[in-house]
């Protein structure tokens, strides 16, 4: 079954009826483009800005962070990087950045919440991302580099305002040849208030990127790291999976996008579920493109549907693993 997942990989992503669903890689590191690229990756729909901060000994420069998100960029040769602006906080710390410390540090200053207290940091990394992803050279001008910015930790619209007021200066100031083109500006669904608010979110977005690793701890108020209880922040629970349907229906009425790029998007059981609730990306490690890509030519479109109405209707996350795996 491996074997042959592999050998279909470049086959487009799409339900055993047609329907597309973009299957992307999660990234830490801009080197490993290429290879999710040979693993049939149609995108990278996360890329963990974090590890690139992480990996130098000061905060990485202008000039710096140019490189490594070009390097990306050239490597997937027109199909789109979802860069995620750093998310660091309490439970993540950079070294040169040194946050007081929290007795919650999960609810805490991270995130975009912690961009927005260091706003030069922030300009700094959409600056070199927009800048990263103008056209590299002359011979591949007709080469698009599309671009999507995406914010994490984000609460509430009032977030997402104060972060795009610094990008849109930054389209103001950056002559149009030398960024991006080709851009969009979303959040992250992670915390349940987000979603609960998509319909004013996803006025103002341009996409939704559901985080279901932090969607479910912050759902289900169980540490995703916690040694007894993490096996139970499960995002098969019916109350995130609500979630998770409030955020497509937002989006869709406003003709923006979804994504779930959390550790969901790659469970064989919640495949045909995120899919049925209307997902149209999924983001995953690039060792599991292959084989999501082939679960989806498992199942048809209405199937997923019926199976994402099972889920719903189920109260618990054990329920709901019964219910789906009958059949
Ligand atoms: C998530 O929270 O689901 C997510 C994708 O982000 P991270 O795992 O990096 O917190
Ligand atoms: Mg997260």
């Amino acid at each position: 079954r491996e074997a042959e997942a592999w050998q279909a990989r470049f086959d487009p992503a799409q339900t055993r009826d047609g329907h597309r669903v973009e299957v992307a890689a999660n990234l830490g590191n801009t080197a490993h483009a290429a290879d999710a690229v040979e693993r049939g990756a149609e995108g990278i729909g996360l890329l963990r800005t974090e590890f690139l901060f992480m990996a130098h000994a000061r905060e990485p420069d202008l000039a710096t962070q140019i490189e490594e998100y070009r390097e990306a960029l050239d490597a997937l040769e027109g199909r789109p990087l979802v860069a995620r602006t750093l998310d660091v906080g309490g439970d993540k710390p950079l070294p040169y950045w040194p946050v007081p410390k929290e007795d919650n540090p999960f609810l805490g200053l991270r995130g975009i919440r912690l961009s927005l207290t260091r706003p030069e940091v922030l300009e700094t990394q959409l600056r070199a991302l927009l800048m990263a992803a103008a056209p590299a050279t002359s011979e591949a001008a007709d080469k698009p580099r599309p671009l999507r910015i995406m914010l994490p930790m984000v609460k509430d619209v009032g977030e997402f305002r104060a972060a795009r007021a610094i990008f849109a200066r930054l389209l103001d100031e950056i002559p149009a040849a030398e960024r991006a083109t080709d851009m969009q500006l979303g959040v992250m669904i992670e915390v349940p208030s987000a979603a609960l608010l998509a319909p004013a979110l996803a006025a103002e977005v341009d996409f939704f990127s559901v985080g279901t690793n932090d969607l479910t701890q912050y759902t289900l108020a169980i540490d995703r790291d916690h040694p007894e209880l993490s096996a139970h922040a499960d995002g098969l629970h019916p109350a995130v999976l609500r979630l998770i349907e409030m955020t497509v229906a937002a989006a869709h009425a406003h003709g923006k996008w979804v994504g779930v790029c959390g550790e969901l998007a790659s469970d064989t059981l919640a495949v045909p579920v995120l899919v049925g609730l209307g997902v149209d990306e999924l983001s995953v490690s690039a060792r599991q493109v292959p084989l999501v890509k082939a679960r989806l030519r498992e199942f048809d479109l209405a199937e997923a549907r019926a199976q994402a109405q099972l889920a719903l209707a189920q109260a618990t996350s054990e329920a709901v693993r019964d219910a789906l795996e009958v059949r």
